[in-house]
């Protein structure tokens, strides 16, 4: 029987949660909640989700809109097995009151502190960590990307040092409040970023220290990444470990991927909403210097950590193991087809 799921928040991350769900056979999207009767929440209720309020006293903002919900989140969350929080930074934290209450496993995002959860996951790096746990936090947009590739060239390879300078999207493309119009904003200007002690809650052996920048783009982040290695290593081997990680995409300067925009036009024939769920790494940025790795990778922000989200609710349900999870969701969402 498929376990029960609840998204708390059908924003950017919640809407695409809910969808990846709808694709496994052994979990259903009970219900999704939004705080108000918006488009996106007429959205979730044309899709044939059932939408409830994430906070109760909204009801009537929503039956004066005529949309009809079906209750509050803690209505819905009496019918599941766990709910994954896709709520904005912090609220999170907030909203882990009621789960403590009600007994019911959650999943965290990126945007909650580290100490929400037991866990930070990454599903290639660490998923047996989450295994049973009752609350695990699926890391943020770049620090996922950041784990994956330094884990896929770590598992074969020993590192001695990390060092990455992340190009930051300035907000997401829907955003009309905030942003970065003409200017690149040190983010922070006193180092290091807060991506390295991230990586590390997933990594903690790990030397890493990164430095970020946000720029006035809405589609991707670019990370440049400097790995000092302990032994010799060549630019075949780097290539082979991330050809045969299915949740890193080569892509060639040769074939026209000349920036972001061109890795997203591919994206957006590739799927729906564009969703890149993969690292989308230079092949032609790889090289080897006096025994230090270099590469470039592009990170979709909006879609990386959606398998991820799955994974951590097979794990912490106990649903299948690493590799049978990983694999089922890579073929659901055709990562590595
Ligand atoms: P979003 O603003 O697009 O969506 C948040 C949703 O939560 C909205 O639908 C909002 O109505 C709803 N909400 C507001 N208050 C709520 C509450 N009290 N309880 C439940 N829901 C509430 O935000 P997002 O970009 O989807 O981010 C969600 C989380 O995912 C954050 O922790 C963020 O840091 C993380 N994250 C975001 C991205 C990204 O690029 N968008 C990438 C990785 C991780």
């Amino acid at each position: 029987m498929a376990v029960k799921v609840a998204v708390n928040g059908y924003g950017t991350i919640g809407k695409r949660v809910a969808d990846a769900i709808s694709l496994q056979k052994d979990m259903e999207v009970v219900g999704v909640t939004k705080t108000k009767p918006d488009f996106d929440a007429k959205m979730a209720i044309k899709k044939g989700y059932r939408l409830y309020a994430a906070i109760p006293d909204r009801v009537k903002v929503f039956e004066s809109a005529g949309l009809e919900v079906e209750g509050t989140i803690e209505d819905l969350l009496k019918e599941v097995d766990i709910v994954v929080d896709c709520s904005p930074n912090k609220i999170g934290a907030e909203n882990k009151k009621l789960y403590e209450k009600l007994g019911v496993k959650a999943i965290f995002q990126g945007g909650e502190k580290k100490d929400v959860a037991e866990v930070s996951f990454n599903a290639i790096a660490n998923y047996e960590e989450a295994v049973g746990k009752q609350f695990v936090r699926v890391v943020s947009c770049n620090t996922t990307g950041l784990t994956r590739l330094i884990y896929t060239i770590k598992k074969n390879f020993p590192i001695k040092k990390v060092r990455a300078t992340m190009i930051r999207r300035v907000v997401d493309p829907k955003e009309d409040k905030k942003g970065l119009v003409n200017g690149i904003q040190p983010n922070p200007i006193k180092l290091p970023s807060h991506h390295g002690p991230d990586v590390q809650s997933i990594l903690p052996d790990v030397n890493i220290i990164t430095a970020a920048f946000k720029v006035p783009t809405t589609i991707m982040h670019v990370h440049s990444v400097a790995i000092e290695m302990e032994k010799d290593i060549s630019e075949e081997d780097i290539k082979s470990a991330f050809a045969e990680e299915p949740r890193i995409m080569l892509f060639n300067s040769e074939d026209g991927f000349t920036s972001t925009a061109k890795i997203i036009e591919f994206a957006r024939d590739l799927r729906l909403r564009y969703d890149l769920y993969e690292n989308a790494v230079w092949e032609d940025s790889i090289g080897v210097v006096d025994g230090e790795v270099y590469v470039t990778q592009a990170i979709n922000q909006e879609s990386i950590v959606i398998p991820e989200n799955i994974d951590a609710i097979r794990a912490m349900l106990e649903l299948m193991d690493k590799e049978e999870s990983i694999k089922e969701t890579n073929r659901t969402l055709k990562i590595g087809v």
